[in-house]
């Protein structure tokens, strides 16, 4: 009698997920009710044709988190075959990016599930620079690729697609003999069976939906000498493998270069991703950063080992530890380019920066700039809106973020930032964590409260004067700073 009146009760209060998670620069990007904690995914290309449409299966393994009547996914490809709900089949709709799914049998709270999307099918666009077509699922010349971030994962496959619900990751790649196929993760398993190859990969640490990369075409594996403990492969167009290997051999040093500031790399592999497509920029795929040719045949090498290591640093800073909301993205980008800029400097490549000689007169020109930075795209902490893909990943969240940084260097002193920020890294390792959090932990690392002196830098309208004073050595003038504002 208690059991049936518990289950009444249960079945009662069971209502639909939220169809997003309330972040406020992108308010249907994840998805209320669950929390995923394992995504299989198989991707099936059926011929070398870089421009084809794929198709999909994917499995997720997730945990209720309220009494569930019904369910979103996110997914913008193409189509739906079918779903299914701890083996037996679920009704489905789509609204938009909103794969609405309602199960059979209501999941109760705390309930851990499956649910299987079949069929599901994505065709890959050719990336546009500087527009919101620069991300999604890709084409390029030599195959596929997939550059998520921060809203365009859901392309190729159904998820819960926010950088606060990470999951672990087995990934499976059908494809046609001759071809390569790369994942984040480490390689598991290869299979051949009439004609078509398939590799497994698996990433056992948490990985978001926006950081996952998987590239399937003609391209050139190369495994070589691990950087300490870390194996590193590469993967480029296998035509062009002569020309772009040799140049990524530095990612070694950076990444050694790396550990000693903030400690052990937090992944099982890493590498980097290069394809001949224009994305101006890289990103930060985890385990398998993503770049362009264009990139490395520039005559600027210096800008391309900046770039590389902007991309190293990323593997602590918003891959290992993800934004809590996009509104955090500054912790991401704020790092990469403070770790950017602090690499330069010890390793005398500096001048890339516009020729500025160093770090103290770098700073000294954002902070000159940092007002009308901050009056054209919202404070550091609050980009001002998501409607565009630059709106969001503007030059105050990358130059302004790594100024709060420097300022926070300064009250602190270099010591005690260093151990903040290993703290960070060690802390909210393979978990996501907000602005709020970060201020918690400098408060709790600097024995004061610095909710004052961390809001003013991140929210206020004006900056807040460098805790030193901006040094005059060599102060840059209003020289144009190169390349730099500009998304990485
Ligand atoms: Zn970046």
């Amino acid at each position: 009698m208690w059991l049936t009146t518990t289950l009444i009760t249960a079945v009662l209060a069971a209502t639909p997920g939220s169809a997003g998670l309330g972040d406020r620069l992108y308010p249907l990007l994840g998805n209320g009710g669950y929390d995923v904690r394992n995504y299989e995914l198989t991707l099936f290309h059926a011929r070398t044709d870089p421009k084809q449409t794929v198709s999909g299966t994917v499995t997720l393994t997730a945990v209720a988190t309220q009494n569930l009547s019904r369910l979103d996914l996110d997914f913008s490809g193409d189509a739906v075959g079918g779903v299914s709900v701890e083996g037996r089949p679920a009704a489905f709709t789509r609204d938009g990016a909103e794969l609405i799914v309602t199960p059979g049998r209501r999941l109760p709270a705390g309930h851990r599930f499956t649910l299987t999307v079949t069929g599901f099918t994505a065709t890959p666009t050719v990336p546009v620079p500087a527009s919101d077509e620069m991300m999604g699922f890709l084409t390029t010349p030599d195959g596929t690729v997939l550059a998520g971030q921060p809203t365009a994962a859901q392309e190729l496959f159904p998820g819960n697609n926010h950088p606060r619900d990470k999951a672990t990751w087995t990934i499976a790649l059908t494809h046609p003999a001759g071809w390569t196929a790369t994942a984040s993760g480490v390689r598991t398993g290869t299979r051949t069976e009439g004609g078509y190859v398939t590799d497994t990969f698996r990433e056992a640490n948490p990985m978001a939906t926006e950081l996952v990369q998987v590239a399937v075409g003609d391209f050139a594996v190369r495994d070589r000498r691990p950087a300490g403990s870390t194996p590193i492969r590469d993967v480029v167009p296998r035509r062009l493998a002569g020309q772009l290997l040799p140049r990524l051999e530095q990612e070694r040093e950076q990444l050694t270069w790396m550990e000693g500031k903030v400690g052990p790399y937090p992944f099982d592999t890493y590498g980097s991703l290069v394809v001949d497509a224009e994305l101006g920029g890289g990103l930060e795929t985890q385990t398998l950063s993503l770049y362009d040719t264009g990139l490395f045949t520039e005559s600027d090498a210096m800008g391309v080992s900046q770039l590389m290591t902007h991309e190293v640093a990323h593997q602590w800073f918003g891959d290992s530890v993800s934004p809590w909301s996009w509104e955090d993205v500054w912790l991401n980008e704020g790092h990469a380019h403070y770790y950017e800029l602090l690499h330069a400097e010890e390793t005398g490549t500096f001048g890339v920066y516009g020729g500025l000689p160093d770090r103290a007169a770098y700073f000294a020109a954002i902070h000159r700039m940092s007002d009308q930075l901050r009056a054209e795209n919202g404070p550091v902490g609050a980009p001002r809106d998501g409607d565009e893909f630059f709106h969001v990943f503007n030059p105050n969240v990358y130059q302004g973020g790594a100024l709060v940084l420097y300022a926070l260097e300064k009250k602190l002193g270099a010591a005690r930032f260093n151990r903040l920020e290993r703290e960070w890294v060690t802390q909210y390792r393979g978990r996501s964590a907000s602005t709020r959090d970060f201020i918690a932990l400098a408060s709790r690392v600097a024995g004061q409260d610095l909710t004052r002196f961390l809001n003013d830098w991140l929210y206020g309208e004006t900056t807040p004067p460098l805790p030193a004073g901006p040094t005059k050595a060599g102060i840059g003038g209003e020289r144009p700073l190169g390349g730099e504002i500009s998304r990485r």
